[in-house]
């Protein structure tokens, strides 16, 4: 009937299901049903819409149908990435319990059922998820309230068992976030909706996950963790700061929820100091496409650049040092010496580089092994590890290495010899993926397992012994012992035949029929029988005994987990200095000279990416150039130099390719130069290229701004500072005088290294003033009307900006050109030339004692300025984008 279902006529199933349901909110739930996961409800219409899987129905709740649909379990990860990737948490709810045990209890009971694992961005562990280059952060942000409030990042690679922490305060946290790249952020509740903080989470996007804040109580902190680590107090570990606790134990309780029964095998956390890394802001480190370019892609970034490395953990490696490169001096140094070993000792560096090739991920496998996720692949991973590394430990017999790579030698040397010597008896070479499928163990290595398949492989010797009898005996050729998973072993004749087997009592009473098919019958016999369960028993007992055995080997791994970690990271270390000596080899880099000066000299400097793009295509020779901002003489602070040069003259490709450089040299790499001098930067700015943010809000000047204040509030004499085309996203008076002052700003306050392209000419008449800014210009040729890029840097100013022949190049109609050409000679006759000379006389500089610390000047009545701007407006004359430009500007006034 039509009638609606009572409430109360929940199916037992979807009762529990509804349980199970409203104690994971925020996941899909995967709730298994024999060999699927089925979803239902909204999660079917989600999951079936992001997966493109038909949405089902199944029964009805309330009187209305269920939707649902569902996915095998033997493809579930390839739905699981799919899910996470596009931001799903999911959680995973597994029988937990024989079905019969459920039957016993009753007809209509159900199989118990649980969450066994949630599966979110920042917790998993599965190869077909991970990215064997990158790794897979979960972080989790602990505030501490006071003045100011105290914050600190704690961040966990449970792939690995990699965890960090430091501390940090509320106007670098978005920058310390965005180094780190984590998959996913975990904030206390209170903390995330805090509108003070919203810019960091807006800016941060959809990886924030707002948590109870009772993971994040700094009082019980250290009773999690100690109990985590099964330790008395976690002062073992270091001084924290509260903050700091906060943290960890936020990031282990997440762990914990998520994980459920398993525990991981996490390092102690390891305190990164403040200051030890160069710091480089988001938007710097989005638009130096270092890890990854503007559009997200790995390709053309300056990691795909240089990664040599044969190993994901040197990759891992490589790409974390990258983000962080180092401000000691000495450290630096260490890193350098590596690089040098390896490159003044060529047949050493391949044989090292071969021997890496033969190791596997031993942290990701060793991290599965802990979660019981683990296979005998994942052994045989750590197998092949600890043989590469006896390997590589061998190769420097004759050659001692400088102390970074002998302290990695000894990590190797530490890794338990008893522990590789017992994998390598216990495993076979070949390795199924599966434990229950057996056949891991190695032949010799357990005297009872190799019983058992003797016994089942001589059993399968008397089958066939039999299978030849009973052909003589009965005459009938086409007779067959055969075997399935339904019947176990059977005799089998065809149809024809079958009478030969059922036509006497005597016959009858020997062969018992099984099964009758369209052409064949199936028997057997007491004595097959007999032997089906003596093979059957010796395959069970082999499989015991084999998994016994895997017990045993990965619970000694796990014990050995701290050195295994260890020896990876060392064979890790290897691989990076390895293939940064192979890197600088191929590409003809060169050893930078590293100290606490203030000099930043570059001779013969390129851009890795551009140079490498550059012969790819075949497009020439890419142009090296030097770049000094190196203090002169007795002076006390480094220089600026004002880039000018028309567009597409490589003023954007310089900029970057120095702060490349920087970069490139503090993370302990060779550089992309003839010769470098680099005094340790201690900060690393840039407002490079005009990313259109419209779409977040802000006009592309907003951004441009917003940048540019950063950079003049923020850098010290120590900073790097690169910025192009300030002032292009306004009125040119406008843009000039901003820019203009900008410039004076980074000279007489900031007084830090800084190079300054600009398309402003007027710009150049500064160098008369300000006594550390160089002019110097891209180099173009003039040939029969057109310009001739050299791409080549030169001392001086541009004397045009060639605009219009660019224009030409690009394709505009020629009536355009010839009439642009036409404008461009009047105006330049006419009022606006000579004004910025007279600007450099008139105006006065900013006053040294200017504090950069000290609050902005009280602005004027807000009514007056937004009275005088609105004034200022004339609405016929905008185009739409000014208009919408004009109409942030009074938003950001009011
Ligand atoms: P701009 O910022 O002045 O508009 P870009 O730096 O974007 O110019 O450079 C424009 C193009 O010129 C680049 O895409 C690159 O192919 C080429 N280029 C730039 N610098 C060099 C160089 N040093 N040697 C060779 N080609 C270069």
């Amino acid at each position: 009937g039509g009638a609606p279902m009572p409430a109360a006529a929940v199916t037992p199933m979807m009762e529990q299901y509804i349980e199970i349901k409203t104690a994971n909110p925020g996941s899909l739930l995967f709730y298994r049903m024999g060999d699927f996961y089925e979803l239902f409800f909204d999660d079917a219409e989600k999951a079936s819409a992001a997966l493109g899987i038909v949405l089902t129905k199944r029964g009805k709740h309330q009187g209305a149908d269920i939707p649902m649909c569902g996915v095998p379990v033997h493809a579930a990860d390839d739905y699981l990435q799919k899910l996470i990737a596009l931001g799903f948490r999911v959680a995973v709810c597994e029988q937990i319990e024989d079905p019969a045990e459920a039957k016993k209890r009753g007809s209509k009971s159900v199989v118990r059922r649980d969450v066994i694992r949630l599966v979110t961005p920042g917790t998993i562990t599965e190869d077909k998820l991970l990215n064997a280059a990158e790794s897979n952060f979960l972080m989790a942000l602990g505030r501490v309230k006071g003045t100011p409030d105290a914050y600190a990042l704690a961040w966990i690679d449970i792939s690995t068992g990699a965890f960090r922490v430091a501390e940090t305060d509320a106007g670098r946290l978005l920058a310390d976030i965005a180094r780190v790249d984590p998959r996913e952020l975990i904030v206390a509740e209170p903390v995330f909706h805090d509108p003070e903080l919203k810019p960091v989470f807006d800016g941060i996007g959809r990886i924030a996950e707002p948590q109870p804040a009772t993971l994040f109580d700094s009082a019980s902190a250290p009773a999690r963790i100690a109990r985590f680590y099964a330790v008395a107090t976690p002062d073992a570990f270091g001084a924290f700061s509260r903050a700091e606790l906060s943290a960890i134990a936020a990031a282990i309780a997440y762990v914990e929820k998520t994980q459920k029964a398993e525990r991981p095998e996490l390092a102690r956390p390891e305190r990164e100091e403040n200051g030890s890394t160069l710091f480089i802001d988001p938007a710097t480190r989005a638009n130096l496409e270092i890890l990854r370019t503007l559009s997200g892609s790995r390709d053309g970034s300056l990691f795909k650049a240089i990664d040599r490395t044969v190993t994901g953990g040197g990759a891992r490696l490589l790409a974390d040092r990258l983000t962080a490169p180092l401000t000691s001096p000495d450290r630096i140094a260490e890193r350098l010496d590596s690089v040098s070993f390896f490159r003044s000792e060529p047949r050493l560096c391949q044989a090292v580089r071969l021997a890496l090739k033969g190791v596997a991920d031993m942290p990701r496998a060793l991290s599965r092994l802990a979660l019981n996720r683990g296979g005998p692949r994942d052994l045989g991973a750590l197998q092949a590890g600890f043989e590469a590394a006896r390997a590589i430990a061998e190769t420097f017999a004759a050659t001692p290495p400088p102390a970074e790579l002998g302290a990695a030698l000894a990590a190797i040397a530490a890794l338990p010899a008893a522990l590789a010597a017992h994998f390598g008896r216990a495993l076979a070479d070949e390795l199924p993926l599966l434990k229950r499928d057996g056949g891991f163990v190695r032949a010799g290595y357990d005297a009872e397992l190799d019983e058992m398949r003797a016994l089942a492989s001589e059993s399968r010797k008397v089958i066939a012994a039999m299978e030849r009898d009973l052909i003589e005996e009965t005459g009938i050729r086409s007779l067959k012992i055969r075997h399935n998973n339904v019947l176990g072993f059977y005799i089998e004749v065809t149809a024809n035949h079958a009478a030969a087997l059922t036509g006497s009592d005597e016959a009858k009473a020997r062969f018992i029929h099984r099964q009758t098919m369209a052409s064949a019958m199936r028997f057997t016999t007491t004595e097959l029988a007999g032997l089906e369960t003596k093979i059957a028993n010796a395959a069970d007992r082999a499989l015991s005994i084999e998994l016994a055995v895997f017990e045993t080997l990965l619970r000694e791994a796990v014990a050995e987990a701290e050195k295994i970690r260890a020896g990876a990271e060392a064979l890790a270390v290897l691989d990076v200095s390895a293939a940064l000596a192979l890197l600088s080899e191929s590409e003809d880099w060169c050893r930078p000279q590293v100290d606490s000066s203030l000099a930043f000299a570059v001779e013969g400097g390129r851009h890795p990416v551009v140079e490498q793009a550059l012969r790819r295509s075949g497009e020439g020779p890419f142009v090296a150039n030097d770049c000094d901002l190196s203090p002169e003489g007795d002076r006390e602070a480094g220089a600026i130099w004002l880039l000018t040069g028309p567009n597409m003259g490589g003023k954007s490709t310089f900029l970057r390719q120095n702060a490349l450089i920087a970069i490139l040299a503090q993370m302990g790499s060779f550089v992309p130069a003839a010769r470098a001098h680099i005094g340790v930067v201690d900060r690393l700015f840039s407002r490079v290229g005009a990313s259109d943010d419209l779409a977040r809000g802000r006009s592309t000047f907003m951004v441009e701004m917003v940048e540019t204040a950063a950079i003049l509030n923020q850098a010290g004499e120590r900073a790097l500072v690169i910025l192009d085309e300030i002032g292009r996203g306004t009125a040119t008076f406008d843009g000039l005088s901003i820019a203009w002052a900008a410039v004076e700003y980074l000279h007489t306050i900031n007084r830090c290294r800084a190079i300054f392209a600009t398309h402003f000419h007027e710009m150049t008449a500064l160098s008369n003033k300000l006594g550390r800014l160089h002019n110097v210009t891209m180099r173009v040729k003039e040939w029969e009307g057109d310009v001739v890029f050299l791409h080549e840097v030169g001392k001086g100013a541009a004397d045009r900006s060639y605009g219009v022949q660019v224009a030409r190049l690009a394709g505009l109609p020629e009536a355009v050109v010839a009439r642009a050409k036409e404008v461009l000679r009047q105006l330049e006759e006419g009022e606006v030339a000579g004004k910025t000379d007279r600007l450099v006389d008139d105006l006065p500089l900013f006053s040294v004692a200017v504090k950069r610390e000290a609050p902005r000047p009280a602005a004027p009545q807000k009514a007056d300025r937004l009275g005088e701007a609105l004034a200022a407006l004339h609405p016929d004359e905008m185009t739409p984008r000014e208009a919408l430009e004009a109409l942030y500007r009074l938003k950001g006034m009011a």
